[in-house]
């Protein structure tokens, strides 16, 4: 394999960031105008805003206003380099990554590659069933929901109607209860415009969760009322059910089959691998680090964000895999970096909760803060701030704002478009259009 082409050496001591995610943008951005040199890879050419997936998904925004472009953040500034290749391996021993593109040595490496779909083993689930960690994934599933709806408006058995439009979401977490709640406001609000001879009676909304309660990872109030919501928005929350099988036509749980042919999978998160790296590094999947963020032993690698696992007194199984962990690692991080570079000694980590919160729909959601817990229209109006403030680019905010904005004096998002890629090849003076998804 050779040196990756056209990377220009470094002067300096130079840093690699591989991941341009929570945790490895926060890095790069703290770390602008220091003396390093910050080379960022990721396999995308643009971060993703994950907690918005589910509204890319129901129609409710644009993939690009939760989409940021890496380049960007490096724009004009001469120590940042961003290149879009893909880690394939980590030579710890050369201070080396190879990549698809060639190889690239570093002083420092910055490992925060997040976290992929776990499907637990299940084969049938991962070849038919739809995971969202991905915007593409997301949009993957906007179309198929779209198509499917398009489908069922012109079909005559209404055997065939209900599994086009049946959605079965599985996982009861923030993105199972998202995505439920958006799609149970599809039903309602936006598809009786679209197809107004259509009976929605037909259709259902399933929430497939294998614990005994909802939001697991909140307060047991954030539970009890997340699952009202739901509810009250005509979502079929099944607790204490899971699902065992899936052919693409037919869920099947302990006790039933549902007949579905999407089966939106949000049960799960599992580390993505890093070959190279010693076994005894990871603990279920997940880098071993030092309050440091050093992966044991290693003095010039770090792992954070999804990717990490640290335990500390408040958080004895690890943290979290959420944003703000991500955030605030990779915050510690650059504070580090710049303390080193002073030859001064780096300060320990430790992860300050701001809270969790989850929407469930229009004027739903839930709010747990460390001093206090609410739910309903104030939660709901303290969800939208939050996540506007969060997201990354001050045109994706205006963009994101004035969407909802629409969205909320119309009950509608109008962004129901089924727009499939299509390559055009030109053979032999024919036009031929492959329609592949
Ligand atoms: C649908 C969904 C909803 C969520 N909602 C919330 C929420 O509401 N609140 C919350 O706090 N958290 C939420 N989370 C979790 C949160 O998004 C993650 O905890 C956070 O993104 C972790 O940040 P990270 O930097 O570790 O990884 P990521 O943000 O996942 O970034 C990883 C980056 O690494 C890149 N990458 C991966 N593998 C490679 C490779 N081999 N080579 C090069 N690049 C690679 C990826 O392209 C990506 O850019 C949600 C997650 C999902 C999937």
């Amino acid at each position: 394999m050779s040196y990756l082409k056209n990377l220009p050496e470094a002067e300096n001591k130079r840093i690699l960031i591989v991941g341009g995610g929570f945790a490895g943008l926060r890095v790069a951005r703290k770390l602008k105008g220091t003396g390093y040199q910050i080379l960022m890879i990721d396999k995308n050419n643009y971060h993703q805003f994950q907690p918005l997936f589910y509204q890319v998904a129901a129609s409710g925004l644009e993939p690009s206003a939760i989409s940021f472009p890496l380049r960007r953040i490096f724009k004009g500034v001469p120590n940042m380099l961003f290149r879009m290749v893909e880690l394939e391996k980590v030579e710890y021993e050369n201070n080396r990554v190879l990549t698809n593109k060639g190889y690239i040595d570093y002083d420092y490496l910055v490992l925060a590659t997040g976290a992929d779909t776990n499907y637990f083993g299940m084969e049938n689930i991962k070849k038919y069933g739809t995971p969202m960690k991905s915007v593409s994934e997301a949009l993957y599933i906007r179309n198929r929901l779209i198509a499917n709806f398009e489908e069922a408006y012109t079909c005559d058995s209404q055997e065939k109607r209900r599994q086009l439009l049946n959605v079965v979401v599985v996982g009861g977490g923030p993105t199972g209860t998202e995505l439920a709640g958006a799609i149970a406001e599809m039903k309602r609000y936006s598809l009786p415009k679209d197809y107004p001879t259509m009976d929605f009676s037909d259709m259902r909304v399933i929430l497939v969760e294998m614990g005994g309660r909802l939001l697991n990872g909140m307060s047991d109030v954030a539970g009890e009322k997340s699952l009202k919501f739901l509810e009250s928005l005509g979502v079929e929350v099944m607790l204490n059910a899971a699902v065992k099988d899936y052919d693409g036509e037919n869920v099947k749980l302990e006790d039933q089959e549902i007949p579905s042919n999407i089966l939106l999978w949000a049960a799960g998160v599992a580390p993505n691998p890093v070959p190279g790296l010693p076994e005894e590094k990871f603990f279920r999947g997940r880098l071993k680090v030092n309050e440091f963020l050093e992966v044991e032993g290693m003095k010039n690698i770090f792992a954070l964000g999804d990717l990490a696992y640290f335990e500390e007194e408040k958080f004895p199984k690890g943290h979290p895999q959420v944003a703000q962990v991500a955030i605030q690692m990779g915050d510690r991080l650059a504070k580090n970096f710049k303390l080193i570079d002073k030859k001064k000694e780096p300060k320990g980590f430790s992860y300050t909760d701001l809270g969790s919160m989850a929407t469930i729909g229009r004027k739903l959601a839930v709010v747990d803060l460390p001093f206090i817990k609410f739910q309903g229209f104030i939660a709901w109006l303290t969800w939208l701030f939050v996540h506007l403030m969060a997201i990354v680019g001050v045109k994706n905010r205006l963009f994101i704002f004035m969407n909802w904005a629409w969205s909320y004096l119309n009950f509608d998002a109008s962004l129901r478009l089924l727009i499939r890629p299509r390559k055009v090849q030109h053979e032999e003076e024919e036009l031929m259009i492959d329609d592949s998804k």
